[in-house]
Parts: structure tokens; C-alpha cells; sequence
């Protein structure tokens, strides 16, 4: 006979590991008083933070493909349907201002964590991938295959329309129920045809696989085959494998440059997604090929009010954007012109997609040590302060107490803050990420 204590265990040790990240985020709650709850998630919070901006900045000024057409492999098999994954939505905000046990459960019962299919996971963040995806890079043209029962399809060709794949995406989503097993082989030839098919040879051509089936695939032959002429037209491929670790995905990034992840949990697959949003380096081959100069034209707006005939919708549409080679309408920039095949962008896409090449340089933790009442008092240092309020521990006057980026006071500890190595202005880890991720400039630096 099983005491209770022992079942738990038998049930905790059986868990996935997200599960247990959650449990222990409970655990966190009962053990704990109110105070600590809010600084450990701030803590958890400030190094996510820091991790991921570390990550987004390489410090090699490397040429990268600007123009890139990306394939998007979606697994369709039995794995996506079987299995659960949660979703949660960030609560980080709620968890510092205001952590009571009350509304930590209140949370909790509201039904913002939680279980979902693994499907339906996938297609909300494979959603926000491909918005942000548009976002950071305007030059790119996005596909969607889907794989089911050994075959593949594409749910959407590769297209620069970011409203129209979205719609896309959703219908197929909520009509299609994942089952079968996938085939890495068939999708992989989809995809390298319609890339070396449509993308220009300048273009930097890439596929990024979803794969959530454990060590199966169904092929109908050789899958070396497939991945040797992958290798030749110059196809980066990437993998994000829930499964585990295979063999021949393992081989095909190796072998094509491309990077394979699996994923922890779901928030490690979000950031791991977004991840490949950031222009990789060119091919070997690309490195190799004299640059050319592409023509782009820059469209003059047509105001909301006057209606014409769309070349894009070949609808009634009011605004849009007049080619300035063919005088053609088109409702989204960037496009490509149907009539005229100039490439028509305007200067914010070019800005947007240059600051890849010129990133910010990664901030400087300043590593200042713990002042010694703050060693035995962290909790002191997360208290709010009411404007003029003196902080009963002051840091060595030399040090800036408040960010340059938000102008707000310096939170949790003095040791906690990065300083950009070309200004010397001190920054908040939030602001850091803002400057990274968003702006592409430091503040600091820019104001001379
Ligand atoms: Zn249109
Ligand atoms: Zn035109
Ligand atoms: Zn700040
Ligand atoms: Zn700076």
C-alpha cells in the first residue's frame, strides 16, 4: 500500500518537463511568502530576458541574405493530435505588481494556463512567428507545407502577403486533424522544388521544419538522396524536433548549416522559433558570388479616399500604392509587381532589414558587488520609492542609480544593470531588450 506522498512522487516523476515547470512555479507559491514570490519571478523574469538578448546578438559582422524565401514544414502526423502542451499567457506583470496567494490562484483558475493540443499550440505560435518574421524581414517571401499519412501539401506557396498566409493558416488549421505518420522525404522535395523553382539566385533559400513524430518518418526511398541535392541547390535547412533527437534531421542541418532544437518546454519553443526570425549567414556558395545590384522601386501612396481597380486582389480597393515603372496598383508593401516585376519596397523596409547587418553591441553586465546591509536585506531593494525618497541603501556615488533608456530607478539590486561599452549609460535589463530586439540603436550612443 502507497502512502500519498509516494503516489505524488510516482506522478510528479512521470510528468514531461513542462509539466513539472509549473508545478514547481506552484510549489513556489506555498513555500513562500508574498515578498519573495515577487522578487524570485522578477529574478526568473530578468534572466530570460538577459539570455535571450545574449543570444540575439552576434558579435561577427557576417554577410547575411537580406532577401530570403523561407519554407515552413508543418508535421500534420499522430503526435501533433495525441499530444498535450500548455500554453500560458504572460502573467509576469501580474506576478510582480501584485503576487498575493489570492490572486496567484485566481490566475490560475481563469484558465490562462493552460493544456491545449499539440496542433493548436503549434498554429498560435506559428502565427506569431510569421508576423514577426514579416516584421524583421520585409524582403522575404513565406511558405507553408503541411505533412500528413506520408504525403505533403502546401497549405500556402511562398508569397510576401503576410494577411493572406495568416488566413490561410487558420482555415487549415481549424478544418484539418493531424493523423498518420509524416514524411520528412516527400515535404523536403516539395519544398526544394518550389525554392529553386521561384527564389532568384541571390535570394538566401531556407526551410525550417516543425517535427513533432518520435523517430518515425514515412518515405517512399532514399532519403540520403534527397538530402545531397538539397546540399547542392543551397538550401539552409533547420529543425525544431519536440520528439528528440533523430538521426536524419541531425544529419540534414549538419550537412546543409541549419541549426536543430528541441525544445524544453513551450516557452523554450517560443523563444526558439522567434529565434530563426534573425537572418542566418550566406551559403558558402552565396559568399562566393559577386554581389548584383537589384532593381526596387519606391510607390508614391494614393490617398484612402479615391477608389481604383487593385493588381493584387484585382478588386475595388480605396489607397494603395502606384508602381512608379507601370503606374499598376497594389494594397501592401512590399510586392512584387505583376506587371512589371519590379520589386516594390519603401525606405522603413530597407532601414528595417539593413540593421541586421550593423547590430547593437551586447551591454555589459557591470557585476558591481552586493553592498553589504543588501546582502542581508534583498527584499529592501525591490521597494518602490516615492519620487525624492532616499533608498535606504545607497550605491557608490559614482554609479548611475537610474536607466538612460526609461529613466526609471535601477530595481532589485545595484549589481543588476548593463552598460552599453560605447557610452558608458547604464540601462535596465527591460530597456536592453527594447534596444536588441526592437530599436536597433542605442540611445545613449545616438544622442552623442
Ligand atoms: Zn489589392
Ligand atoms: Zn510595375
Ligand atoms: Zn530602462
Ligand atoms: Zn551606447
Amino acid at each position: 500500500m502507497s502512502s500519498l506522498s509516494d503516489v505524488h512522487k510516482h506522478k510528479t516523476a512521470g510528468k514531461y518537463n513542462w509539466e513539472k515547470q509549473y508545478s514547481g512555479a506552484y510549489q513556489i507559491l506555498l513555500d513562500t511568502s508574498d515578498q519573495d514570490l515577487s522578487k524570485k519571478h522578477y529574478i526568473q523574469r530578468e534572466r530570460r530576458i538577459r539570455e535571450k538578448t545574449k543570444k540575439s546578438v552576434s558579435k561577427k559582422r557576417l554577410k547575411k541574405g537580406l532577401v530570403r524565401w523561407l519554407y515552413i514544414i508543418v508535421d500534420m502526423g499522430m503526435a501533433m493530435e495525441i499530444e498535450k502542451d500548455y500554453v500560458v499567457k504572460d502573467n509576469d506583470e501580474k506576478f510582480i505588481s501584485g503576487s498575493s496567494r489570492q490572486q496567484m490562484t485566481e490566475i490560475q483558475n481563469s484558465g490562462e494556463t493552460k493544456s491545449v493540443r499539440r496542433v493548436e499550440m503549434v498554429a498560435q505560435k506559428l502565427q506569431e512567428f510569421i508576423a514577426e518574421y514579416f516584421d524583421q524581414n520585409p524582403l522575404c517571401q513565406i511558405g507553408v507545407i503541411s505533412t500528413m499519412e506520408g504525403t505533403a501539401e502546401y497549405i500556402e506557396m511562398a508569397g510576401d502577403n503576410a494577411y493572406q498566409l495568416g488566413k490561410k493558416l487558420r482555415e487549415y488549421f481549424e478544418t484539418k486533424v493531424p493523423r498518420g505518420l509524416p514524411s520528412i522525404q516527400n515535404s523536403l522535395r516539395l519544398a526544394a522544388r518550389s525554392l529553386s523553382a521561384l527564389a532568384p539566385d541571390y535570394a538566401s533559400k531556407e526551410i525550417l521544419m516543425i517535427y513533432s513524430t518520435p523517430y518515425t518518418t514515412c518515405d517512399p526511398g532514399d532519403i540520403f538522396k534527397t538530402m545531397a541535392s538539397i546540399k547542392d541547390r543551397h538550401i539552409t535547412c533547420s529543425v525544431i524536433g519536440f520528439g528528440g533527437e533523430m538521426f536524419v534531421l541531425r544529419k540534414l542541418t549538419s550537412i546543409t548549416n541549419g541549426r536543430y532544437v528541441v525544445p524544453r518546454n513551450t516557452p523554450d519553443f517560443h523563444d526558439q522559433l522567434m529565434s530563426f526570425s534573425r537572418p542566418i549567414p550566406s551559403s558558402k556558395r552565396n559568399q562566393i558570388i559577386t554581389p548584383e545590384m537589384i532593381q526596387m522601386g519606391f510607390p508614391s501612396k494614393r490617398a484612402d479616399t479615391m477608389r481604383s481597380f487593385c493588381a493584387c486582389h484585382e478588386e475595388v480597393t480605396p489607397g494603395g500604392y502606384i508602381c512608379p515603372r507601370c503606374a499598376s496598383k497594389y494594397c501592401h508593401l512590399p510586392s512584387k509587381c505583376k506587371i512589371c516585376s519590379l520589386m516594390l519596397v519603401s525606405s522603413p523596409h530597407l532601414a528595417r532589414s539593413f540593421h541586421h547587418l550593423f547590430p547593437v553591441d551586447d551591454f555589459v553586465d557591470l557585476h558591481l558587488p552586493l553592498l553589504p546591509e543588501e546582502e542581508h536585506d534583498h527584499r529592501s531593494t525591490i521597494v518602490d520609492l516615492a519620487p525624492g525618497e532616499k533608498h535606504p541603501v545607497q550605491p557608490p556615488s559614482n554609479v548611475p542609480t537610474f536607466c538612460f533608456g526609461c529613466q526609471q530607478r535601477l530595481r532589485h539590486s545595484w549589481n543588476m544593470r548593463l552598460q552599453c561599452p560605447n557610452c558608458q549609460k547604464s540601462f535596465c535589463v527591460d530597456c536592453s531588450d527594447f534596444v536588441h530586439g526592437q530599436l536597433y540603436n542605442c540611445p545613449g550612443c545616438e544622442q552623442g
